[in-house]
């Protein structure tokens, strides 16, 4: 008897003495997060206090897509995992020892894989997200999940978070990655048995209501009920599992049924997909049969995501019969909608199809174009049921739409109708004016649509060009977004009608003049003399000088000749550091300006000259927004003042 204890104790000890010299092969290292991380941290934890619940949403969505991953894995690799495998997310809690587990069977992660993965924070735009951190409105909008720092967002209610994670392709051991969210993370082999990641949060001690089974049931109600892997929340207490519950169905939420889904499911599959805090805008939801079978949930956000523009990538998901493809496809949807995210689930395409050739593949550019389509023409829906609600989208994305004129030019009628504007008409800067609706409203006479090109609205409004347009009672479109000046080159015509820069030289205008042209051409071989002796002083600076009937409070100004390139497509190219050639502009005087009639009288010729000067930067400074020799401009008029004085 004494013999066998002493046998089974030896066979116990060996194996105790085996698992000690195993674990001091492992070998624990250390590691410092990159520089910024700390302070990312320190920023993210002290900024997010209103919203700490969405790292629940965070680490089921990182759980789910690990799962995904792995279920895409096993279509060419069907014996990577057992075939009655069931997947399944699960969160325990474990009020005695102060921790909640986020427990997966996905993919789970090779050593190289933490430390890239977790190692690294914010790996897209670290510098904007600790600006975002710093601002007032990081609270309102959530920015976590975009950033790639879903993970991190754990250490706001947790003091330590402990990983461990098996690779699926990996034999070996697990790995252990633990960290204090402070400067560094300690990384090392441990045994685990089965793949996937277990993530243990040793929750603070004032956030204990984290442990609450019902409080944490509720919030994983809300982020888990339209993932399509099963979730189950549990609570242990001394290793016995107390309560336990499924929460939700994990079927495909864009495969049900339209009329089955209310708008609050609608809302909340939106916030899950894209980790916007807000409601989307809208979404359009279809289910397509037919040569092409697909189904597609495509939202509308209600805010520009903040990383519009330097990153063309766009949120939507490719599934193939619910199977999940990838991420981020910019092939599904032009660059123009970027905005748009959602789910594209086709029953078409082959399930092993990659990156790169769905670019080139027939069912992907069919999709593409219907789904273009689609997104087009519930905007136009939305514009002729639901202005305010188009107002939203069209301050919000406008500028981004209007890149469509150039770059899909099957649909550019349609984006055209989209197309809205301020203009001379209205007293406020709101952009709510259409093609149609200024077509509808031209005066007798005006074959075209007019526009004027300058960089803000307050310069256009206050533009002398629109003298003669306002007291005519025509409308004039303003453009001056960045952006407006590149579009309207893609925009020669709407509706048969011919859009018109007011900044350029536009003989018809005079058509729209009930003047006496006559009495024009009379002024104009009058003041010939005087026209020629200023062309031969501004001659290194403008083409022409000519007589206006257009001009009513200002005394000159500068035209773009027709042919010419106007001042703000000019000004957009020495922005992005090209070189144009100087422009000469055409200087129009108005005969009837007291100033003008001065110039003309004036005898002295040097006197003559500093006024013509002095008329020709100001009208530069209105035209162009600066001067090549402002300082004399400045001592010109100084002189004239001391001479006043
Ligand atoms: P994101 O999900 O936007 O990439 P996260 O901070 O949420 O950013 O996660 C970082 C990365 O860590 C993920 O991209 C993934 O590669 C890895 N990861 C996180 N959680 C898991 C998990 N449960 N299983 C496998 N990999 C994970
Ligand atoms: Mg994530």
């Amino acid at each position: 008897m004494l013999y066998k204890i002493f046998i089974n104790n030896y066979s116990f000890f060996k194996i105790y003495i085996s698992l000690r010299v195993e674990m001091n092969k492992i070998k624990y290292e250390t590691k410092n997060f990159k520089s910024e991380t700390q302070q990312l941290l320190h920023l993210m934890i002290n900024s997010l206090y209103s919203n700490k619940e969405i790292f629940v949403r965070e680490l089921i969505s990182n759980a789910s897509d690990a799962i995904e991953k792995l279920r895409f894995h096993i279509l060419s690799t069907p014996n990577l995992c057992e075939h009655d495998d069931i997947f399944i997310i699960k969160i325990i809690i474990d009020k005695d020892n102060g921790i909640i587990k986020f427990i997966d069977n996905g993919v789970g992660m090779n050593k190289d894989e933490v430390i890239v993965n977790l190692g690294t924070i914010a790996k897209s735009g670290t510098k904007e997200f600790i600006e975002l951190c710093k601002s007032k409105d990081f609270n309102k909008n959530n920015y976590i999940g975009q950033f790639g720092v879903g993970f991190y967002s754990a250490f706001i209610v947790s003091d330590k978070i402990v990983v461990r994670t098996k690779s699926v392709f990996d034999n070996n051991n697990g790995i252990l990655w633990k960290s204090k969210g402070k400067g560094n993370y300690i990384i090392s082999e441990c045994i685990k048995n089965n793949r996937g990641t277990e993530i243990s949060l040793h929750i603070r001690d004032n956030e204990k209501k984290f442990l609450d089974y019902d409080y944490i049931k509720n919030i994983v109600v809300k982020y888990s009920e339209h993932i399509s892997v099963p979730v189950e929340v549990s609570t242990i207490s001394n290793s016995n599992i107390h309560k336990s519950e499924k929460i939700n169905k994990g079927i495909a939420f864009w495969a049900r049924n339209k009329s089955n889904i209310t708008d609050n499911e609608y809302k909340q599959f939106y916030k899950n997909i894209s980790h916007d805090y807000e409601d989307p805008l809208l979404w359009i939801h279809n289910h397509v049969e037919g040569n092409q079978e697909y189904i597609s949930l495509l939202y509308i956000p209600k805010k520009l995501p903040f990383d519009i523009w330097h990153n063309n990538k766009n949120g939507i998901k490719l599934y193939v019969n619910r199977m999940f493809i990838m991420d981020n496809n910019e092939v599904f949807i032009p660059k123009y909608l970027r905005f748009v995210k959602g789910i594209v689930d086709s029953s078409n395409l082959s399930l092993n199809i990659s990156r790169e050739t769905l670019q080139d593949n027939y069912i992907v550019k069919s999709l593409k174009k219907s789904l273009t389509r689609k997104i087009l023409s519930k905007l136009n829906s939305l514009a002729n049921d639901n202005l305010n609600k188009y107002q939203i989208f069209w301050n919000t994305f406008g500028v981004i739409l209007k890149e469509g004129l150039a770059e899909d030019i099957i649909n550019k009628d349609k984006i055209a109708n989209l197309l809205r504007f301020s203009s001379n008409k209205s007293n406020v800067e709101d952009q709510v004016i259409s093609l149609k609706e200024y077509t509808s409203k031209m005066i007798n006479n005006q074959d075209k649509i007019y526009y004027i090109s300058s960089d803000s609205y307050i310069t256009a409004k206050n533009n002398p060009h629109l003298e003669f347009f306002n007291k005519k009672g025509i409308e004039v479109l303003f453009l001056y977004d960045r952006i407006d000046e590149w579009m309207i080159s893609y925009l020669s015509e709407y509706d048969g009608k011919r859009l018109q820069s007011i900044n350029k030289f536009d003989e018809s205008l005079n058509k729209l003049d009930n003047v006496n042209i006559k009495k024009l051409e009379e002024y104009q071989n009058t003041l010939n003399p005087v026209l020629k002796k200023i062309k031969n002083i501004l001659f290194d600076y403008v083409k022409d000088v000519k007589i206006t009937n257009r001009l009513i409070n200002s005394p000159s100004v500068l035209v773009t000749d027709s042919n010419d390139m106007n001042t703000q497509m000019i000004k957009l190219l020495v922005s992005t550091g090209q070189k144009v050639p100087d422009i000469k502009y055409i200087f129009e005087i108005n005969p009837k300006h007291g100033l003008i009639k001065k110039l003309i009288n004036i005898k002295e010729n040097s006197k003559f000259i500093e006024l013509v000067k002095l008329l020709f930067d100001q009208s530069m400074l209105i035209e162009y927004g600066s001067l090549r020799e402002p300082s004399a401009f400045v001592n010109r008029i100084n002189n004239f003042l001391l001479n006043k004085l």
